[in-house]
């Protein structure tokens, strides 16, 4: 069974409107920063978009209809999958990991990401150059931000695995696909003193210094699939069976047919567990399963 998903769409202080000009998506506004396409989470689900089941949230769907998910043991669906425009720098942040986020009834924040599009010169942050949590401390303390901070050059195509605890920030000109964890639970360090409707956005320094990884260690570019599986997939003509718990679909690339229905670049769709389905392309997209 094929399941196509309508996405949330959120406003930001630093979205821009390429998800608009580059997936040809309705957003809402020219500061549309993120469509949440696979998402269970409470801050904003996405449907399904038609069929039996039209209209029905996906946490609904996974919560009375486990067959489709293979019966996956998880009592709330796990990841969630998102498109992320950056206009301007997201802040400087970190997430918590499973054990922190339990207290909050949350699970951690994991997250990976696919980048799909970097302006020239754009930069990316992922970790940092304390040695100890006193350093890293008195950096934060000083506001020394650019001294504390791992920053580097990113480009389409490039793939990074972000552990919870990883000090991190998308900065401005980056067009990516993220797959985490089902979580919204962010920390701030530093928001560059932005203003928002007149106001900073809030700063969560003790618990981000708190959940931070001290030492870092080196940006990871291989995916750990300990919480989801991920995959870049190019495919022309073929037929593929779905993994034990079903596959999530992002096309990111390209028009098609999987089985009867038509496809195209910026859709998010299910295939159900263990079914077996045909994809007639040119298709690119981001093949992500669950793990138990
Ligand atoms: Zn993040």
């Amino acid at each position: 069974m094929v399941i196509f998903f309508k996405p949330v769409f959120k406003e930001t202080l630093w979205g821009g409107k390429k998800l608009s000009t580059t997936f040809g998506l309705d957003i809402p506004s020219e500061k549309t920063g993120e469509c949440w396409g696979i998402s269970a989470h409470p801050n904003g689900e996405s449907t399904v978009l038609s069929g039996p089941y039209g209209g029905w949230s996906l946490s609904r769907l996974y919560e009375s209809n486990r067959e489709l998910f293979g019966h996956h043991p998880a009592e709330t669906f796990p990841i969630l999958v998102k498109l992320i425009d950056a206009q301007q720098d997201l802040s400087i942040q970190v997430h918590p990991d499973d054990a922190r986020a339990k207290a909050l009834g949350s699970f951690g924040k994991t997250e990976c990401w696919y980048i799909l599009d970097a302006e020239n010169q754009t930069d990316m942050v992922i970790g940092h150059h304390a040695s100890s949590r006193e350093a890293f401390v008195r950096m934060v303390e000083d506001n020394a931000y650019e001294a504390l901070v791992n920053r580097f050059k990113v480009h389409a195509g490039d793939f990074f695995y972000i552990p919870a605890g990883t000090l991190h920030a998308i900065c401005a000109g980056t067009l990516l696909l993220e797959v985490q964890q089902s979580s919204d639970i962010t920390y701030r360090f530093y928001d560059y003193d932005r203003l928002e409707n007149g106001k900073k956005r809030p700063l969560h320094l003790e618990a981000a210094i708190e959940a931070v990884t001290i030492p870092d260690q080196t940006p990871l570019t291989e995916h750990d699939d300990r919480y989801f599986g991920f995959d870049i997939v190019t495919r022309h003509r073929d037929p593929v069976k779905a993994d034990r718990y079903g596959d999530f679909l992002v096309v990111i690339e390209g028009e098609g047919l999987i089985d009867e229905h038509r496809v195209k670049k910026g859709d998010f769709l299910f295939i159900s567990a263990d079914s077996t389905y045909v994809i007639d392309g040119p298709l690119r997209y981001a093949r992500i399963t669950l793990r138990a």
